[in-house]
């Protein structure tokens, strides 16, 4: 009797070599008619199906394919795609690309960071004329971004769509045995945002009852197709719920139950805990848990579900891109199979959406490094040698010896581990994570060195990356440009964006960044431990992918990156300009990590590198540095208790690399997002100088939080939104800045865009800067003038401060005492 079964929750859907991206960029080009885009999309779909077949897996998994997003197709099919989108005689497939896209007048913004991540709400959303785009925010904690349904008390449901319908036709008639996939209910609903302020508990109360019956017809029909099992994902099992999300799931399986499909209840990304008993008592015929990051409640697991039930175990890491070390899984494994009766099914962690596709496209990366990694066709490969392993072990034998020499060698690797590396963290001084004086002090000795006028200007970093830009870098990969050739053409860039930034009267200048590609892959390519792949793409939303390094071993900085870069544009300025650096944190999150330390560990060794970066740039009279930290907030786990942990350890990680900073040396962060509310307290605690912020798209709503905490340092709160073309006029920003005004006391703010300009063009960027240098001008009349009418006491003080900037000795000279006393970590 066969006991194993085996299966993945969902397969990439860009294709191998991202034949979507190319086909629907065509097709919203124009280039390709609507059925050569279903045909590529059949294609793609036949070929992973296949794949799966090939690879010994039980069932093939269909309604993982999406042309944009999966959760836009669950929109669709039931229904409740929003009315303010006044569809009329659109086919489904234009409403679902206006649904992703926006309509005419409300493109979808792209970010600086180019990881489809940093904005609003870690979301994107059009805000001009037309139909913006349905908001975009990341799935759970993974760098992919779905399409957020938009519910109210209203909203009706209705099976609308048969496409995973004819999804399923399809694969049947290709004679697979399918495991069809649908987001649950509950999951479904809290991913959703309420478009009437009906609070989500009302949302729940009054559209589940609604929306069951449609998964009623949806199972009714599937079970009809032929399906052998319908995986429905709830996700949410391991997030905090309140208790009547939990109580919502008991009724809401009973209902589903009815349809007679036989269900596997999909959980993945966190453990249970206390939903637990909750997953395991719910009429379902089985119960699919992550057995990567839940692997402690495995045992738990196996003795409360039903043994009457399918026990789904994701032992394979559907998140990361490691060899699986079989062994251990099997020795996993083997208490589970033992209380299951022999009985198991066998699976990825979660969906393989999150990994690249396959090795084979690796040809240049080392060989070594190559045989420790599984990408996503490796991983039903190993499903397949751990189903063999425990129905025929000698069948395995030689396969998992060669997972098992894979496995040793990089356990004893000695390029894996530095001991410098680690002698440096292990003996690191207490105050290394501590600037030397607090801000109040660094204040006055920066003010006296960058002598800055109220309200200063300055912006995020990157300027307009131009098609001569992008042609120099790739006829640099490409050879047809020497190192000479692409250093001199760089350079000129950067005097380009030196000479526009003086003419436009900024304060505080930056470099423009044109020799980055990407703010983590810059660097990760010039930092130890780092590898790159050819091929190695991650679907982040819709079309576009990103390619995340693999840190892969103990991290170091062979040499300085940016110095030199940062040290021609200030040759070529008297105005201080601002060096530019990605943080440890962000750095982190957007790669793959290695798996066998601790992830804040590799942080605390990134930031030790980035920590020499920035002792380099002082020591190079750059006197302000920005350490950029997008994605601090991403980071944040699931679960509500781990987040203190992971914060400590973040914040530490930004001190750790700020912290070598002399007094008189200006740190700068800058993250771009605006839910800061819950996590005001760590932002302060990283003790920047100065922090740049998204705030132009909530109209400063986030200041108030600000103000309200008593935000101790620098702000500089984006006055305009840097994601479209648009250029917002003077009196605009002036409108946000005295709001910020309001909330925020006048010195310390600062004045900027929200975010790098790497996506736009000169001229809106221009025009767009004029403004704001215009609005920060009218600022300082504003002040001044007030200053002049107020009391006698601030009079005294201004007075005080007027003298301090005439003689400023004793502060000049604490700024070259500590010049010549070298850096803080060797004092
Ligand atoms: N310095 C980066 C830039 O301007 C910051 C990008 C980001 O935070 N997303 O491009
Ligand atoms: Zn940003």
């Amino acid at each position: 009797m066969k006991n194993i079964y085996t299966h993945i929750p969902g397969f990439p859907r860009v294709g191998a070599q991202r034949e979507l991206k190319t086909a629907l960029e065509r097709h919203w080009r124009g280039e390709l008619a609507a059925v050569e885009l279903e045909a590529e999309g059949r294609a793609l779909r036949a070929r992973h199906w296949a794949r799966q077949r090939n690879a010994g897996l039980d069932f093939v998994t269909v309604g993982d394919f999406a042309f944009y997003d999966h959760v836009a197709n669950h929109i669709q099919l039931f229904g409740c795609e929003p009315a303010r989108f006044g569809f009329q005689a659109e086919t489904p497939l234009e409403r679902y690309f206006t649904l992703a896209r926006g309509r005419a007048g409300a493109p979808r913004g792209d970010c600086a960071c180019g990881h489809g991540s940093a904005n609003g709400q870690d979301s994107h959303a059009g805000h001009d004329s037309g139909s913006p785009a349905l908001e975009m925010t990341k799935w759970f904690d993974t760098n992919y971004h779905y399409l957020v349904p938009e519910l109210d008390a209203a909203t009706h449901f209705e099976l609308s769509s048969t496409r995973l319908f004819d999804e399923v036709d399809e694969a049947l008639a290709l004679g697979h045995a399918v495991k069809a996939t649908l987001i649950g209910p509950l999951t479904f609903l809290w991913l959703a945002r309420s478009t009437d302020a009906t609070p989500r508990r009302d949302l729940l109360d009054c559209l589940l009852p609604r929306l069951l019956p449609i998964y009623g017809q949806v199972l009714a029909r599937l079970k009809e197709q032929g399906v052998a099992w319908v995986q429905v994902e709830e996700p949410i099992l391991g997030l905090d719920l309140p208790q009547e999300w939990r109580s919502a799931f008991d009724t809401a399986y009973w209902q589903l139950n009815q349809a007679g499909a036989p269900l596997l209840l999909a959980t993945y990304f966190s453990p249970l805990e206390e939903n637990l008993s909750l997953a395991c008592r719910l009429p379902v015929a089985g119960l699919h848990v992550d057995g990567v990051r839940a692997a402690h409640e495995l045992v738990s697991v196996a003795d409360w579900l039903p043994v009457h039930k399918v026990l789904s175990v994701g032992i394979v890491d559907g998140r990361n891109i490691w060899r699986t070390d079989l062994d251990a899984a099997l020795g996993t494994l083997a208490p589970i199979l033992e209380k299951r009766n022999g009985q198991l099914w066998l699976s990825t962690s979660c969906s393989l959406l999150h990994v690249p596709y396959s090795l084979e496209a690796e040809t240049a990366l080392d060989p070594e490094l190559a045989s420790w990694l599984a990408f996503a066709h490796e991983k039903l490969d190993e499903l397949a040698v751990l189903k063999t392993a425990i129905e025929q072990p000698g069948a395995a034998a030689a396969a998992l010896a060669a997972s098992r020499a894979a496995i040793a060698t990089r356990r004893a690797s000695p390029r894996v581990r530095d001991a410098a590396v680690r002698a440096r963290l292990a003996t690191l001084p207490d105050h290394a994570a501590q600037r030397k004086s607090p801000f109040a002090e660094r204040r006055l000795l920066q003010g006296a060195k960058l002598n800055l006028p109220p309200f200063p200007t300055t912006t995020i970093g990157s300027f307009p990356q131009t098609p001569a830009i992008r042609s120099a870098r790739a006829a640099y990969k490409r050879g047809d440009l020497d190192g000479t050739g692409y250093e001199a053409a760089m350079r000129a860039e950067i005097e380009h964006a030196i000479r526009r930034q003086e003419a436009l009267g900024l304060d505080v200048l930056v470099h423009g960044e044109a020799e980055r590609n990407d703010m983590v892959e810059y660097f990760g390519e010039h930092l130890a431990g780092f590898a790159f792949t050819r091929n190695g793409w991650v679907q982040s939303y819709g079309s576009r992918c990103v390619k995340p390094p693999v840190i892969w071993g103990d991290v170091s900085r062979p040499a300085p990156i940016t110095v030199a870069w940062a040290r021609h544009a200030q040759s070529l300025t008297p105005l201080p300009v601002k060096g530019m650096l990605t943080g440890p944190v962000t750095i982190l999150q957007w790669s793959f990590v290695r798996d066998d330390q601790p992830r804040a560990d590799t942080a605390d060794q990134i930031a030790l590198a980035m920590r020499d970066e920035v002792d380099d740039l002082q020591q190079a009279s750059i006197d302000i540095v920005q350490i950029d930290e997008p994605a601090l907030r991403e980071g944040l786990p699931l679960r509500q208790a781990r987040r203190a942990a992971y914060l400590d350890r973040a914040v530490r990680a930004f001190r750790l690399t700020a912290a070598v900073a002399r007094d008189g040396t200006q740190i700068h962060t800058h993250m771009c997002y605006a839910e800061f509310n819950d996590i005001l307290p760590q932002i302060a605690a990283l003790d920047a100088d100065v922090i740049t912020i998204e705030t132009s798209r909530s109209a400063m709503a986030l200041l108030d939080a600000f103000g309200d905490f008593r935000y101790p340092n620098d702000i500089g709160p984006g006055v305009y939104d840097i994601h479209s073309p648009r250029v917002p006029d003077r009196e605009e920003m002036l409108a946000l800045l005295r709001r910020a005004r309001a909330v925020i006391p006048a010195g310390q703010l600062w004045v900027n865009p929200d975010c790098g300009l790497k996506t736009r063009g000169w001229p809106e960027t221009e025009a767009a800067l004029r403004h704001m240098v215009d609005a920060a001008r009218q600022m300082r009349a504003e002040w001044a003038s007030e200053a002049a009418s107020e009391t006698a006491r601030t009079a005294a003080n201004a007075a005080a401060n007027a003298a301090l900037a005439a003689e400023p000795g004793p502060l000049l000279n604490k700024v070259a005492a500590e010049a010549d006393s070298g850096t803080a970590e060797a004092a």
